[in-house]
């Protein structure tokens, strides 16, 4: 794998493009990428009219609308794709009976990257801020970003169990449910903890890798009853209700977990895989208490995605819109940036409030 020298995304040298300068040979994930390079421009760029903060299908969409309306837009991004990468079965996607999420994301990256192209960064934002007539946007690289408008399409990230080991078994065992995941435990024993739908999925794509799989739910199974019927006929499965996860343990690797059951005994499972499935949180904490958020910690947005703050504009997961689903994420991305569009135009004509 190469890095783009001008967005910092990682990209296949067999399929990037390339050019030539100063006797050394660069890799692009793009043309618009290529096109910045060869004019000299590889990362100065620093005032927009809106940076989109997110690279999920919210902050994707948002953009593809932004460049189809010519915004003067940046994306920065820690990855392109978010949680439907993770998405092993899309059946409620329009126009696909089903698709996995990679494949999803790839035609939305090939949109952003070659058909509707915007500038954009790999990069993990730690801050937004309110700047002259309009906002600073800080990446991990204390680098400063500035834009008249902001659209927060951050996301949700997965909770942890903070219980001892989980993260000294990170990715040593201690998996979050990733398709790439299931690689790692082909013909062993493993734990899903959690009883949602995300859990029960995580079973049923394990069914036919691993060879053992306890389910533990610190309460009664909570999925939907058709997909809890499916999982509880598997002869693989075997099913703790009302259990508590105490501690991971192993040596160079994860290699059991110990758990408090509903009879309130101690028991240890040994297991070489641990998918933790137990829920998401919103990424709003960029925003440092700028705008509202309720008490789930999702960003507050009026049904046209405007935020508490104006100028800062929210979509996707990361807000209190109801349904977190990749179509509506989607739409909500292409709703901001009208909103956004909006605010711009009235700034550019009526100058500042
Ligand atoms: C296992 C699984 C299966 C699913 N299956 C389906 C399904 O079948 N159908 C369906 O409709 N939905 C499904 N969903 C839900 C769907 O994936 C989400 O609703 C959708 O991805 C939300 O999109 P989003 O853009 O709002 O946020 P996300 O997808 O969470 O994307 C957020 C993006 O923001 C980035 N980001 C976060 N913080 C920062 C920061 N500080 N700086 C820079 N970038 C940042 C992230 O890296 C990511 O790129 C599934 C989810 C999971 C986890």
């Amino acid at each position: 794998m190469e890095i783009d020298p001008v967005c910092k995304m990682e990209v296949n040298e067999t399929e990037a493009l390339t050019a030539r300068c100063n006797g050394a040979v660069y890799y692009f994930c793009s043309h618009g990428c290529r096109e910045k390079f060869m004019k000299a421009h590889p990362e100065g760029r620093r005032l927009y009219d809106l940076i989109i903060i997110g690279g999920g299908p919210a902050a994707l969409t948002a953009a593809v609308y932004a460049s189809t309306m010519k915004i003067d837009a940046f994306v920065i991004a820690r990855d392109l794709g978010g949680q439907a990468l993770d998405s092993s079965k899309i059946e409620n996607y329009m126009g696909y009976d089903f698709i996995t999420g990679p494949e999803l994301i790839d035609k939305f990256k090939g949109q952003l990257l070659h058909s509707h192209y915007v500038d954009h960064l790999m990069n993990m934002v730690v801050s937004v801020g309110p700047y002259a007539d309009g906002f600073t946007v800080t990446t991990a690289d204390r680098r400063t970003y500035a834009a008249t408008a902001v659209l927060v399409a951050t996301g949700m990230a997965r909770r942890r169990l903070n219980v001892p080991g989980e993260e000294e078994f990170q990715r040593r065992g201690v998996l979050y449910g990733n398709i790439q995941d299931y690689a790692f435990v082909q013909g062993e024993d493993v734990a899903v903890i959690g009883g949602g739908n995300s859990a029960l999925q995580i079973v049923e794509n394990l069914r036919a890798v691993a060879r053992q799989v306890h389910l533990v739910s610190d309460e009664k199974l909570s999925a939907d009853a058709a997909l809890i019927e499916r999982v509880k006929k598997f002869e693989n499965l075997r099913i703790y209700e009302n259990a508590t996860v105490m501690e991971f343990t192993g040596n160079e690797s994860l290699t059991g977990v110990t758990i408090r059951t509903e009879r309130g005994e101690s028991t240890h499972i040994p297991v070489n895989g641990v998918f933790i499935a137990i829920g998401f949180h919103p990424n709003s904490a960029i925003l440092g208490g700028i705008v509202e958020l309720n008490d789930r910690r999702e960003i507050e947005i009026a049904p046209d995605c405007t935020t508490s703050y104006p100028g800062i504009f929210a979509a996707g997961d990361v807000t209190n819109a109801f349904g977190k689903r990749i179509i509506i994420a989607s739409a909500e991305g292409a709703k901001a940036t009208l909103a956004a569009r909006r605010f711009i135009m009235n700034r550019n004509t009526e100058g500042p409030a």
